[in-house]
């Protein structure tokens, strides 16, 4: 076990502190927020950075906030604050699912919808649920404020779209509205697994249509992914029996799943398939 004694870790008490410190290269530390998944890398043998910079419980990172036709979810609200948030739980169900799924209590005390984004796993529960609402990631830095849609977020295994002087303010996501929520993970296990494959849904249907889909798949793609063709296979047609069918094959035939640890890449297509179904038969 490696210890983090020696790395130089700053507790700025504000935004404007944190964007400043992380600003220059000189003063720039590794961003910090419950530690959940930096922890346990460091402990496994990720060389450990010089300095790190906490934005754990920094006001402006920790608020949530309702608007019309969206909600804001600040990068530091934990997940079991999301879990909690009962207030938003109907317009954006498929996050506080996937918030509910992440490890068990203790880790939903402490870990971040921030640092779930950040850490850009291919793993990462809360990625698909923040993709099929079409929203968007705030950044902040000493230049100001810069939005950049969810879609062109996740850049690559491990990568975001964010520059190093850049934290994750918040998450600006619209509202379900009339739409149907969905969200399924697959682990080898109920709780503290990590995912094989987790879909997530948001489908409109109106008179037995669908007038809007969208469907992001976790833990089959380097990144998480939006299932593009599946979703436009899907809209304006009726909802039917023979639709989930082909909706299903057609999800199996768009995704290319690797194999590990945690499945086949069989297992994963298949299962894609499967949670598609899911979702249509949800509706
Ligand atoms: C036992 C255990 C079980 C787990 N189970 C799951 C699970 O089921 N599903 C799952 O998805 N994850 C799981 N995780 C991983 C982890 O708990 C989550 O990813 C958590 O949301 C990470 O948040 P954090 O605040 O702890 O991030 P940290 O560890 O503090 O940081 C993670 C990354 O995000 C960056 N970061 C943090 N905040 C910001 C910000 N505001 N702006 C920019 N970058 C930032 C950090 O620099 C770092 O690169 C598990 C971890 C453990 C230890």
């Amino acid at each position: 076990m490696k210890t983090t004694e020696t790395i130089d870790i700053r507790f700025p008490k504000t935004l404007a502190e944190a964007v400043r410190l992380q600003a220059s290269e000189k003063t720039r530390g590794k961003l910090l927020a419950g530690g959940t998944d930096l922890m346990v890398q460091w402990a496994s043998g990720v060389p450990l950075p010089a300095r790190a910079t906490s934005v754990w419980d920094l006001p402006e990172l920790c608020a949530i906030e309702v608007f019309p036709d969206r909600i804001e979810i600040g990068a530091g609200v934990t997940h079991a604050f999301l879990c909690d948030a009962v207030q938003i739980h109907r317009h954006v169900p498929a996050l506080i699912a996937a918030a509910a799924t992440v490890g068990a209590k203790q880790i939903q005390a402490r870990g971040t919808l921030g640092g779930n984004a950040a850490n850009a796993s291919p793993a990462g529960d809360t990625a698909p649920a923040l993709l099929v609402t079409g929203g968007s990631v705030l950044l902040a830095s000493l230049a100001g404020a810069r939005e950049v849609p969810l879609a062109g977020f996740w850049t690559g295994y491990r990568q975001i779209a964010a520059r190093p002087d850049e934290i994750i303010l918040a998450f600006r996501l619209p509202k379900k509205g009339k739409a149907k929520e969905r969200f399924r993970k697959i682990g080898t296990r109920r709780a503290q697994a990590i995912s094989k494959v987790m879909a997530a849904s948001r489908i409109l249907v109106e008179k037995g249509t669908i007038r809007a889909a969208a469907i992001a798949l976790g833990s089959v793609a380097p990144t998480p992914v939006r299932l593009a063709e599946v979703e436009a296979f899907l809209v304006g047609n009726k909802l039917s029996p023979q639709l989930i069918d082909e909706a299903e094959k057609l999800a199996q035939a768009t995704v290319k799943p690797i194999a590990d640890i945690r499945s086949t890449a069989e297992y994963r297509r298949w299962a894609s398939g499967r949670l598609v179904r899911d979702a249509l038969e949800n509706l």
